[in-house]
């Protein structure tokens, strides 16, 4: 199975689904994931310095010998490097041991990012990184860092499932050029939305899961995902999602789910936002 790629607005192509790496256990749980997840095929994996796993992934990608230009590696400047973001980029490197990211996002909008963005396209203009992005930005923070000589981010990562659809700020986006990254794809499995009976129903039309429905419901709005998990099973399960198609009406059924309920970020990361 080949993932499709998705053109950002630079030309670099990215897969549009990967393996997110956020909240994992230890480094051992991380080595049988990677390991499992390059096997089936993934080979876009999203992490941030601020996940404390980037020395994991550089290992688990060391140990099992893949050439560095077959992945996609995405990482993230956490706020509290907002003042030196070529240092903090050269830091993800080391623990990395790699000499580029594909992708390198802020990571929030935090106090300060206008001039993080700056050092982001620094390091975008001397080649350091193939491409540059945000994270849990909204229409005003991109009009803040938006300029006739301004990198335009070619991502932003947005927390997006099916109970918290974003669609007018997706579009927005989409018409700007700026490619959307759903994190959090599968809504974290929080607040029963694998039980939801109408992603049930159309699951069982189509002899799929309620997991895959949705993250298929992503890909069909184009968006960019890289669900987590550390089993076997389910990474599997959520790389089977290219061999069947949602009509416009499941779509429109499940754009219907929307209730415009974040899954909590949390009450710090939230003040990012005002
Ligand atoms: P997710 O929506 O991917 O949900 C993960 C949970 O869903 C896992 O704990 C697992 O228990 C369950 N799950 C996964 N596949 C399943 C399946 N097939 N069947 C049943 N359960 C399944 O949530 P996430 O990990 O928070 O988001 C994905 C990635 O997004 C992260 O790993 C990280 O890379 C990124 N992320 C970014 C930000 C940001 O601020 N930019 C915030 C959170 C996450």
């Amino acid at each position: 199975m080949t993932v499709p790629q998705i053109k950002l607005n630079n030309g670099v192509q990215i897969p549009q689904l990967g393996m997110g790496v956020f909240k994992m256990q230890n480094e051992a749980e991380f080595y049988q994931a990677f390991q499992w997840a390059l096997e089936i095929g993934y080979r876009h994996f999203d992490t941030a310095a601020f996940y404390g796993n980037e020395q994991w992934l550089g290992a688990a990608i060391k140990k099992a010998g893949i050439d560095r230009k077959e992945l996609f590696i995405t990482s993230k400047l956490w706020p509290t490097q907002f003042q030196e973001p070529e240092k903090a980029y050269q830091q993800s490197l080391d623990r990395l041991g790699m000499d580029y990211l594909d992708l390198y996002l802020i990571h929030w909008p935090a106090p300060g990012f206008e001039s993080a963005w700056s050092g982001m396209e620094k390091l975008y203009h001397d080649h350091q990184v193939r491409a540059i992005g945000v994270s849990n930005f909204l229409e005003k923070h991109l009009s803040a860092i938006a300029g006739p000589d301004k990198v335009t981010p070619a991502v932003d990562q947005l927390e997006i499932h099916p109970y918290f659809q974003r669609s007018d700020l997706l579009q927005h986006l989409q018409q700007q050029g700026i490619a959307v990254e759903a994190w959090g794809p599968l809504g974290q499995a929080r607040n029963g939305v694998f039980d939801e009976p109408v992603l049930k129903t159309i699951a069982q039309a189509h002899h799929k899961t309620v997991q895959q429905v949705i993250l298929r419901w992503h890909l069909q709005r184009q968006t960019i995902i890289f669900p987590k998990s550390i089993h076997q099973e389910r990474l599997q399960q959520n790389f089977e999602v290219f061999d069947f198609e949602l009509t416009a009406s499941e779509m429109q059924q499940i754009a219907q789910l929307d209730k415009q309920q974040p899954n909590g970020s949390n009450p710090a990361d939230q003040d990012f936002l005002d």
